[in-house]
């Protein structure tokens, strides 16, 4: 059986999945998307995707297209007949289709749901943890609402080209004063010199990562400190270990910035346990 996508209401197959070349987000950018991680075929950090999905909605005056229930049941038939276990489910939703112009059709028009599921190779993803990837710098170029999940990526997919042709995995975006904000498509930790977690607080123009706050969670039931305050490269180049964190990367250790080696350029033991532990409680409380 062939992959299936889901488009306005109906599950088709994806080679033939088709948005009209007026929809919004294709002519404008104006639309917002969501990733959730599956686990044994259910939806990781279900309530927090939503209600980021919800948020970045109503900043854009998107009206939500169906209801959190009526969606779950829709990301969960996509990710059935996809027959996927391990994976990523993509939810892109967009003003919908109208003659173009910059400002909003008037009377709205209904908006534009898409869904498609990815398999994950997970022996492969544990591999890469166990290995540690390397990300490179970039000055911070984007808007000033990050904290808005929007299909507008042309400087992340330009920083993570970046890091491919570095070798690397990620690009860690720096901003005017010389602190890392957050990576492409993930954010970004270190464990300083003095063995405190930091990772930016979300008063900062990024995106608040679902499996960030998850993560913060798990880390504050360790009885672990963490400070939610900016680092600079040099700061992680210093520091005991690096991570990042996102849907699609969970918890994966960094092991060089720019090429140059974090501590001893293997993966240290605070990241590894908490892959661990995040994923263990992805997997507990996944719908
Ligand atoms: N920051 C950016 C720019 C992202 O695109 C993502 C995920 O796609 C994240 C952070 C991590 O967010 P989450 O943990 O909700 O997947």
């Amino acid at each position: 059986m062939g992959r299936i996508a889901y488009v306005n209401g109906r599950f088709v197959p994806h080679g033939q999945a088709s948005v009209h070349i007026e929809d919004r987000g294709y002519q404008l950018g104006d639309g917002v998307y969501e990733v959730w991680a599956i686990f044994s075929g259910k939806l990781a950090d279900a309530e927090g995707h939503f209600a980021r999905l919800e948020r970045s909605l109503s900043e854009l005056r998107i009206a939500m297209p169906m209801s959190r229930r009526a969606l779950t049941l829709v990301l969960r038939e996509a990710v059935r007949r996809n027959r996927v276990t391990e994976g990523l489910a993509y939810l892109q939703v967009t003003r919908g289709v109208a003659k173009r112009d910059h400002a909003f059709p008037n009377p709205p028009v209904p908006p534009s749901v898409v869904i498609t599921v990815n398999r994950t190779d997970r022996a492969a993803a544990d591999a890469r943890a166990a290995a540690g990837v390397g990300v490179v710098t970039t000055p911070e170029n984007r808007w000033g609402r990050c904290d808005i999940k929007t299909v507008n990526l042309l400087p992340n997919a330009l920083a993570k080209q970046k890091a491919r042709e570095a070798g690397a995995v990620e690009a860690w975006f720096v901003d005017d004063l010389g602190f890392v904000t957050e990576g492409a498509s993930s954010n970004a930790w270190i464990v300083d010199r003095d063995g405190r977690l930091r990772t930016r607080d979300t008063n900062a123009n990024i995106l608040r990562g679902v499996t960030r706050n998850t993560l913060l969670e798990v880390i504050r039931g360790e009885g672990l400190d963490v400070d939610e305050r900016p680092f600079t490269p040099d700061d992680a180049l210093a520091a005991r270990e690096a991570f990042i964190t996102g849907a699609g990367s969970l918890v994966l250790p960094v092991v060089s910035v720019d090429g140059k080696p974090i501590a001893n350029g293997v993966p240290g033991p605070v990241a590894m346990r908490l892959r661990r532990l995040y994923i263990d409680r992805a997997k507990e409380t996944a719908i």
